[in-house]
């Protein structure tokens, strides 16, 4: 049995991570490289301008004249619009969108190829004149709904000739040999939008200019809110986020997207789509930041574009698609390369009239088993292709063999421990008796097997303060007995028969229980607390019963009582903006990094239900969750009238999802390549194996690839996901996803094949990790210049030539400018001492383990305008950006980021649109603290309530509605999201933010 297998046969019976003995370097100090680029250290060009003196970063100066011109590129495909925006001192700022052209058969040759990729143009140049009219083209009118300007004499050579209005573009997608990013509408994404005179530029490149997020401090909102109102830049001339999700979705949408072709792209993340597997894993599964690989090394240092994959195992998929088919082999088990230990996949090509077949990421050539040889048709392919999901699919399980479990014995079907802090703060606030209420029924709905009639989740409670009780609840018994555990410091369980059951058996015994807990400590006046014993225990219970499962621990306080894992406050607010900032975010070690450990090795999950009031060291007390699979919720000051239900669609939620136990995960890849770095709520015991003592349907995994050697065009780069896991049931499967990916000498075909929303994903994760390291400012000179060098890579090496003063995007990067900006500005990188330490931890924690889309909507919220929707359409009104601009006095908007979600409401709210809503008679006599809208019987309430419901339905967790009044003082917390202006807490606008990249890449140019 070859050394290099993952899961070798027997598989526990080597070294095995997770199985004790862990070496030293666990959680986030170890073998983390400081954060750097790409395939190069940062220092290769001037860092940004930073420090204090940020004046002309801020404000945005008035202008003495502005026009714009809209140009369409003489292109084969769709149009090219094109604005030029004069600003102050007579310098011009051009923005241009290249669409994709067809791509013609790739070859080899210079990569400076004429079919550039997909561009987007934003220039600065400096004007004598205002050349607009002086060339015979008017300047537009306000808010033209139209391009104006065919063609522009102030074209560089990329502007060449204009594109004929008439005839539509050759379509896309046809016999191209290369899927890139979708063709745009007719119109072009700027085209129709451009404003009218009296724009003002922001400030520009001067040496005074600060770096993103390092304006200035809060100082009342954005730009727009302090002073008299001030000409700028019209914000529909830079590109859309919105615009680029409808335009996807107009496209794409309610489409079947078939994964039969290598290296496609597929739709974005936000477009409501169906997959139909054939032969690559569906996105909901891998995405990848681009779908073609550069050949070598070199031009990956080069391009400096991460080449990353974002795995979710688990992901939920719509009742429409295929569901995971289960392959078994019987006691032989899966058929693995005897090299490389890849699982057998559409990848393998069968030789030799059938009785060998290649491997696609090895190239070793294996025996076919007997029981498992067949035929070959004509063209090579098993005439049983059809009929086996592991050679014609991209996802697919196989039966695990005991080889696969545990000291070779079956495994057993998981447990779920509640773990209940009945310290005094708890007990106040109702939250004990909440929970106890809600597990009455809520146990009904563990997870179970499709079609098994009941679940085989056994349950077990534990509540706890400075000591732990513990609760035997078998069915035989009259009443539940409680065991109490007062030594902390050598945590033991003192029962083991009756301690896990099965709770439709037990239903008696437990509810009991749950009736009398809330009164049992209802005089409670204990206020100190336990943590870390409490883990422990659940550990040892699972321990005990050989077991994996999870902890759903509620918990209020910091833990200062004396025992393993006590804390202590260490919020220090005079550490932001120092080197020691990333103190704050560094768990405290020892106990918990052991404890870590422990919990991985033994499948146990940890999910933190926090009720703080205060500071609660969530840095820490988060920690073993993050390692573990597991999830941290967290409600400050808590009140159940308020707060309760918020908190019980979580749990709720929580309990019921999609999971898997005890999962350990590989990535293989073809040869050239290898995964080199993961992200996520994972433990890493080596340098290649996943461990997570579970994984949920929300939990993905961020995995990042590097070249070892030469990737070649033909054969392209395979990817294979394995994760072994414990079924809800107690089954041992290996769930496979497999990916292939294109490759390419061409830097242009990266460029054509990146995704924003996953290339978004990875920078956050990687970030939020180098913080622990790394000096804030750091970080985010980094981000902003690995950035500047992507995208001036682009401009060298696959644009037309054109002024320097153009800034130039790739179009399927176009908006990630307003990504990363927007990220530059999240609570864990802004560096303000007006965000709670706690707060800035979770977040950061959180982020972790997020899919693509849980990054793409917190980093550009959906904002959506309520006041114009079409009641008897089941359509959510269509968002728009997410800027103050977008809003009105007579409005009425939703915003939601998949953790927050408000209601605002603009100070000359019509009186009936507020009654039919809120059923009060103005805006004034609206009650902020509402948690939910009242149900009133007519079409607006109703509409509303529902597209609510179905916001909330696709979200991982639950959100606290939140209604805000325009101007009123929670409307700061509101326009924190507002993603396009200038940050609350420092941090660029959008328009700011895209000239500061401009100036970083003619750095980089120069
Ligand atoms: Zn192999």
């Amino acid at each position: 049995m070859s050394q290099q297998g993952y899961v070798a046969t027997p598989p526990y019976s080597q070294a095995q991570p997770g199985m004790g003995g862990y070496p030293a370097g666990f959680g986030s100090a170890p073998a983390q490289p400081l954060y750097r680029h790409y395939g190069g250290p940062p220092q290769s060009f001037p860092a940004p301008p930073t420090g204090k003196n940020t004046c002309l970063w801020s404000p945005i100066p008035p202008v003495k004249s502005s026009s714009i011109y809209i140009q369409q590129r003489h292109h084969n495909l769709g149009t090219l619009a094109c604005s030029m925006l004069l600003l102050r001192l007579h310098s011009c700022s051009v923005l241009k969108v290249d669409h994709p052209p067809l791509a013609f058969p790739a070859g080899p040759g210079p990569v400076q190829s004429p079919q550039a990729p997909p561009t987007s143009h934003l220039t600065q140049q400096q004007f004598q004149t205002a050349p607009p009219t002086a060339m015979g083209h008017p300047p537009m009118g306000p808010h033209s709904s139209q391009m104006a300007h065919p063609q522009s004499p102030l074209a560089g050579p990329t502007m060449a000739g204009p594109q004929s209005m008439g005839g539509p573009p050759p379509m896309g997608g046809m016999g191209r040999p290369f899927p890139g990013p979708p063709p745009p509408g007719a119109g072009g994404q700027f085209g129709g939008q451009m404003a009218g005179p009296g724009m003002a530029g922001p400030g520009m490149a001067g040496p005074g200019m600060a770096g993103p997020g390092m304006a200035g401090p809060f100082q009342g909102g954005a730009a727009q809110m302090a002073g008299p109102p001030q000409k700028k830049l019209d914000p529909d001339s830079i590109p859309s986020t919105t615009q680029v999700i409808e335009d996807d979705q107009a496209k794409r949408g309610g489409q079947v997207y078939t994964t039969n072709l290598r290296g496609q792209v597929p739709p974005l993340v936000t477009t409501d789509y169906t997959v139909q597997d054939q032969g690559n894993a569906s996105p909901r599964f891998m995405r990848c930041t681009t779908y073609s690989f550069p050949c070598t090394a070199d031009l990956a240092k080069q391009c400096q574009v991460p080449l990353a994959t974002i795995i979710k195992p688990f992901a939920t998929v719509p009742k429409n698609e295929t569901p995971m088919y289960v392959v078994n082999h019987g006691e032989t088990g899966p058929i693995r390369c005897n090299r490389c230990k890849a699982y057998m996949c559409p990848y393998m090509q069968f030789t030799d009239g059938g009785r060998r077949y290649q491997c696609g990421f090895c190239n070793c050539v294996n025996e076919v088993p007997a029981f498992y040889f067949q035929h070959l048709d004509h063209m090579g392919k098993r005439v049983d292709f059809y009929e086996r999901p592991e050679l014609s699919l991209g996802s697919y399980e196989f039966a695990a063999t005991l080889d696969y479990c545990k000291n070779n014995k079956p495994a057993s079907p998981p447990a779920y421990i509640f773990m209940i802090d009945v310290s005094y703060a708890n007990i106040k606030s109702g939250l004990v008796r909440l929970v106890c209420d809600e597990l009455k029924t809520l146990l009904d709905n563990l997870p179970r097997e499709d079609g098994a009639e009941s679940s085989m989740v056994k349950v077990g409670f534990v509540t706890y303060n400075k000591i732990l009780h513990f609760y035997n609840v078998k069915s035989a018994l009259a009443q539940p007995q409680m065991m109490v555990v007062s030594d902390t410091a050598e945590m033991f369980v003192p029962l083991l028969d009756g301690f896990l059951v099965n709770f439709q058996e037990s239903r008696a015994v437990i509810n009991n229980l749950l009736d009398q807990i809330p009164d049992m400590f209802a005089d409670t006046n204990e206020s100190e607390t336990v943590f870390a014993p409490v883990i422990q225990a659940g550990v040892e219970a699972l321990k005990a019963a050989e077991c994996s499962g999870k902890l759903f621990i509620f918990h209020s306080s910091i833990p200062t009582a004396e025992a393993p894992g006590k804390l202590k406050n260490r919020d220090d607010k005079k550490l932001i903006n120092t080197e020691k900032e990333k103190t704050l975010f560094q768990p405290q070690k020892a106990v918990y990094e052991q404890l870590s450990k422990d919990c991985v090795s033994q499948g146990c999950s940890v999910d933190l239900f926090l009720f703080p009031s205060q500071y609660v060291d969530i840095a820490t007390m988060g920690d073993v969750a993050t390692h573990t699979g597991g999830s941290v919720f967290k409600y400050s000051n808590f009140q159940v009238e308020r707060d309760g239900q918020h908190f019980l669609s979580d749990l709720r939620k929580d309990v019921e999802k999609a999971i898997g136990f005890d999962a350990i995960m590989r990535v293989r890849t073809s040869t050239g390549f290898r995964a080199t770095d993961f992200f996520g709520a994972i433990h890493m015991n080596n340098t290649t194996d996943v461990e997570m003592a579970a994984v949920d349907c929300d939990k993905a995994v961020t995995v990042e690839f590097k070249h070892d050697d030469t990737l070649s065009e033909e054969t392209g780069a395979l990817m294979q996901c394995a994760l072994l896991y414990t079924t809800i049931s107690g089954q041992r499967r290996l769930r496979i996803h497999n990916l292939s990916l294109n490759c390419s000498a061409q830097l242009s075909e990266l460029y054509k094949s990146c995704e924003t929303d996953a290339l978004v994903n990875f920078f956050a994760k990687s970030a939020y990790r180098a913080m622990l390291n790394q000096p804030l400012k750091t970080v985010k000179e980094i981000l902003v210049n690995q950035a500047a060098h992507m995208l001036a890579c682009y401009r060298k090496n696959c644009a037309s030539p054109s002024a320097a003063s153009q800034l130039i995007l790739p179009d399927a990067m176009k908006v990630f400018p307003v990504y990363l900006n927007s990220l530059l500005k999240t609570g864990p990188l802004v560096g303000s001492a007006e965000l709670s330490t706690d707060d800035r931890a979770h977040q950061r924690l959180s982020t972790t383990a997020m899919g693509v889309e849980d990054t793409q909507l917190l980093l550009y919220p959906r904002l959506i305008p309520l006041h114009n929707m079409d009641v008897a359409s089941d359509v959510v009104p269509t968002p728009v950006r997410c800027s103050e601009e977008r809003l009105t006095d007579a409005g009425m908007f939703l915003l939601e980021n998949g953790c927050s979600l408000f209601l605002w409401l603009g100070q000359a709210c019509p009186p009936e649109m507020i009654q039919s809503i809120f059923n009060v008679p103005s805006l004034a006599h609206v009650p902020v603290d509402l948690r939910s809208l009242p149900e009133l019987d007519n079409p607006q309430s109703q509409k509303l309530r529902s597209i609510i419901d179905s916001l909330l339905d696709q979200r991982p967790s639950s959100m606290k509605l939140m209604i805000v009044k325009q101007k009123d003082r929670s409307e700061i917390m509101f326009r924190q999201h507002l993603v396009e202006d200038k940050g609350l807490h420092g941090g660029a606008s959008y328009m700011d933010f895209l000239c500061y990249v401009h100036r970083e890449i003619r750095q980089v140019l120069t």
